[in-house]
């Protein structure tokens, strides 16, 4: 197949494939869709996991009340932690500061930016330590807990920086906070804040592309496989048609010479097999050539393709067949014996006699008139088949001789 054959069939599917393009891509743009929704559920539970874990060590810290650890430059004196006996000495001349939850969570947000890219905050609308202000997206964030809803926010945001996956979950007041958060005035159960994570989107976004490519391959697949399909099927339909084409007159839509040789040798050998009779009739149209004469070449080709449907409509049973033998001649095969083909040759002539055609050229008639030769036999081994079209030829010479317009059967 060269590339020219394959360009035409492209061209005869184009609507097809396109309808299939659209299918294929409306497909892969859903699952692509899918795709992102499942990354952004994978990075949610994934922060959901870690929020419950810092919320669960907070915990562990607020229920011991206090948690000292030694003075060091890591951990100083919280000058935010106003409470009674914040620094204190052991026995033995140790200073101790204490660590409450929002300390302790600020010390382990800064031990994991230094080991992970895992980036947590803790932030508030109301602030004790400044420095925790909140971020604009955290803000906003937080604005939302306070007014509309305290569902956490989950989202892939992008910034000069780069792209992140945020997210956010408000913390409550417990009574274990009201220690340090009765000054400002908070009830068990208000929300204090929020504790936001934050990931680099390049984590989630190679997850996502690990499922996309295959996604993209299958449909790719999926796409070539259909075109071939769709190709495949336009060239079978053409080479059908043309193979179909190459059997049918033309001019009258009729078999064709060739076809008729073809289904001869099929008749003849069926009939031979079941030893049943088969028939030739021959027909030709009288004095044609005087109508070409007198009604023009034009009209001849028409009366031609009218004599054809007329002869046709006479034929009976689905297995007989009709074709155009040649110029103004017809043949027809009849899986019949000798009365049965007899009576159709008559109803042949009969039709076209008075079907009402004119023919001011015809010699024994002022209408349209054709002569029918006629020949049966049983296929044997002992008979070839052009002998009976050669017999059924002789049965319409013998009817021209006989004056035309008339049907002649001839046997052997
Ligand atoms: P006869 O009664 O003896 O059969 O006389 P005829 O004139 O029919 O026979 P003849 O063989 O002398 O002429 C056949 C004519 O058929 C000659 C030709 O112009 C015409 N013919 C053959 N094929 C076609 C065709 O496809 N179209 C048209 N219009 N005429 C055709
Ligand atoms: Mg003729
Ligand atoms: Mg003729």
């Amino acid at each position: 197949m060269v590339w020219r054959d394959i360009k035409a069939d492209l061209i005869a599917v184009k609507k097809l494939l396109l309808v299939w393009l659209l299918l294929i891509s409306a497909s892969l743009f859903f699952n692509m869709l899918i795709a992102k929704e499942q990354t952004l559920e994978l990075a949610t539970d994934r922060a959901e996991s870690i929020f419950s874990l810092i919320k669960l060590v907070r915990k562990w810290n607020a229920l011991h009340g206090r948690v000292y650890v030694p003075i060091t430059e890591a951990s100083p004196p919280n000058p935010y932690l106003k409470i009674p006996r914040r620094d204190i000495e052991t026995v033995d001349g140790q200073q101790l500061t204490m660590i409450n939850p929002a300390y302790m969570t600020r010390q382990l947000a800064e031990l994991a930016l230094s080991e992970t890219n895992l980036k947590f905050h803790l932030t508030s609308l109301n602030l004790i330590r400044p420095k925790n202000m909140a971020d604009e997206w955290e803000m906003k964030v937080l604005t939302r807990f306070e007014k509309d809803s305290s569902e956490p926010v989950a989202e892939m945001v992008t910034d000069s920086k780069g792209s992140y996956f945020r997210y956010m979950a408000p913390l409550r007041v417990r009574s274990e906070c009201m220690a340090c958060h009765r000054e400002q005035g908070y009830m068990e159960g208000d929300i204090l804040g929020g504790l936001s994570i934050t990931v680099p989107a390049e984590v989630f976004l190679e997850l996502e592309l690990n499922r996309l490519h295959p996604l993209i391959a299958m449909h790719l697949i999926l796409f070539v496989i259909g075109m071939t399909f769709l190709l495949y099927f336009e060239r079978y339909n053409r080479s059908k048609g043309e193979a179909e084409l190459a059997y049918i007159d033309a001019l009258t839509g009729i078999n064709n010479r060739r076809s008729f040789e073809r289904q001869f040798k099929i008749e003849w050998n069926r009939a031979k097999r079941r030893k049943e009779p088969l028939s030739i009739i021959m027909i030709d149209i009288d004095y044609f050539k005087n109508y070409n004469d007198t009604h023009g070449h034009q009209m001849g080709d028409q009366c031609l393709a009218d004599v054809a449907a007329l002869i046709h409509s006479v034929l009976k049973r689905p297995g007989d067949i009709l074709a155009r033998y040649g110029g103004e001649e017809f043949v027809a095969i009849l899986s019949t014996d000798s009365e049965g083909a007899q009576l159709i040759g008559n109803e042949m002539q009969a039709i076209v006699e008075n079907s009402g055609i004119e023919n001011l050229g015809s010699l024994v008639s002022k209408g349209l008139t054709i002569s029918v030769g006629i020949s049966t036999d049983n296929p044997s081994k002992d008979l070839y088949p052009d002998e009976l079209v050669a017999r059924a030829d002789k049965a319409l010479y013998q009817a021209k001789t006989r004056g035309r317009n008339c049907v002649v059967y001839l046997n052997n």
